[in-house]
């Protein structure tokens, strides 16, 4: 195999593989270097939750272009994403009603399908939900969840059909870079070169960016899911859920399962080497305790299963998307806990940013590396949620 390529991708998670999916679209073949196997690290432990409520208007353009995607996968990638419609309601403590209103009109006029909705009109759609405790919620009747494992190789293989070509085992140790340019990566197999190299290595990232000399403040989060059984009671479908007064999510799972995450006691910092097997100590007690809060027929419920994983993380909790340090290095990392339902269009957008100079699909300056020295951090309606 030759050791030459137009663009280097480092990780194939769902961003290299969305990256190598539209730059292979373009006509243009990358190599893309993956020190495991496809979908190794954050993306395949990912909840896939597909909705668009978000509190930043470029993050719900990127989820809706990419909503485009997951709606037509097999026409417009091939292969599956395991896109299921189960609509997706977002609840709020009252305090927060404004912003709920606030940022369903701003994600109305990107077209998205979302409107607000009663607590009565939640049990009307989920009548096992307990729902005293809130009074208004936002819903999006055409969202859901895909299988992220599935969809990353989907992704792959689309750009291999076209001839990108794909190293697994591979680790890349080092950035080549002469008279500040970026020339390649040094790696397990060998060097490999190119003039254009985009870490897209998700929580490892940090190392890489270090490498070439970037000091952007960058972090690891650990998040922890469950799936536990679904009881008779709540029928054979309910929507997905992301439940700010009980700071939870969850969602139905094939096989009869829920699927539930805990949007507090994430830990930051860790080594995203760390154990990914089983769920920290003490999770599954307060993710059942709080289930049960929601839908209180979950006790009727029995464990199946609960594992980890870890994302890079940034202060402002978005994104860092486009060139930085030498010339031709590009990063697409730091996708903090929420970068698998945008990947469609992040990858779009990187590939027109690269191949263009500009990404025009959908304005990415605001995620741009530099954002922390100028000061320009991204501020959400809401209050930061992970912690
Ligand atoms: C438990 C959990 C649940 C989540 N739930 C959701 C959700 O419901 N919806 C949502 O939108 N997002 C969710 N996220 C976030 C989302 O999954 C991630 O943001 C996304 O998968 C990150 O993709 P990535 O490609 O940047 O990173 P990764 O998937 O981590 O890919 C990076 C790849 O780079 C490789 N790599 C690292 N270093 C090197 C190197 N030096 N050389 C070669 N290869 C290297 C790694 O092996 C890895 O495969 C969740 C994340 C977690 C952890």
């Amino acid at each position: 195999m030759s050791n030459t390529a137009e663009v280097i991708i480092v990780g194939g998670g769902i961003q290299g593989a969305s990256l190598a999916f539209h730059l292979a679209q373009r006509g243009v073949q990358a190599l893309v270097l993956e020190k495991n196997f496809i979908g190794a690290g954050a993306t395949g432990r990912s909840s896939g939750m597909v909705r668009m409520h978000y509190d930043v208007r470029q993050d719900a353009e990127l989820a809706w272009v990419s909503f485009e995607y997951f709606r037509n996968w097999t026409k417009r990638v091939s292969g599956e994403s395991g896109f299921t419609r189960t609509g997706f309601i977002q609840m709020v403590a009252r305090e927060h009603e404004d912003v709920l209103r606030k940022n369903t009109v701003m994600q109305q006029e990107i077209g998205i399908p979302t409107f607000l909705i009663s607590a009565d009109d939640v049990r009307r759609l989920a009548p096992t939900f307990m729902t005293d405790d809130f009074d208004l919620a936002a819903y999006e009747p055409e969202s859901g969840y895909a299988d992220p494992s599935a969809t990353a190789t989907s992704l792959i293989n689309a750009a291999k059909d076209k001839g990108t070509r794909v190293v697994q085992d591979c680790a890349v140790m080092d950035v080549i870079v002469d008279s500040e340019k970026a020339k390649g990566v040094h790696t397990s197999q060998g060097d490999f070169f190119a003039p254009v190299v985009v870490n897209a290595a998700g929580p490892w990232a940090d190392k890489l960016n270090k490498l070439v000399g970037l000091d952007i403040p960058y972090t690891t989060w650990r998040h922890d899911t469950m799936f536990v059984g679904t009881p008779k009671e709540m029928g054979p479908s309910y929507p997905s859920v992301i439940d700010f007064p009980n700071e939870m999510y969850f969602r139905p799972e094939t096989g009869g399962l829920m699927l539930v995450g805990l949007e507090d006691g994430n830990p930051l910092g860790e080594s995203p080497e760390g154990d990914t097997d089983h769920a920290q100590k003490g999770f599954v007690e307060r993710a059942i305790e709080r289930i049960c809060q929601r839908v209180s027929v979950m006790e009727n419920s029995y464990l199946h299963t609960a594992h980890g994983g870890y994302d890079g993380l940034t202060p402002d909790q978005h994104p860092l998307i486009g060139q930085a340090g030498p010339d031709g290095f590009y990063l697409q990392c730091g996708m903090s806990g929420t970068g698998f339902k945008i990947a469609p269009a992040v990858g779009l957008c990187m590939s027109e940013l690269i191949l263009d100079g500009e990404a025009k699909t959908v304005d990415l300056s605001i995620y741009r590396p530099q954002r922390f020295e100028e000061g320009k951090e991204i501020k959400g309606n809401y209050e930061s949620i992970w912690h």
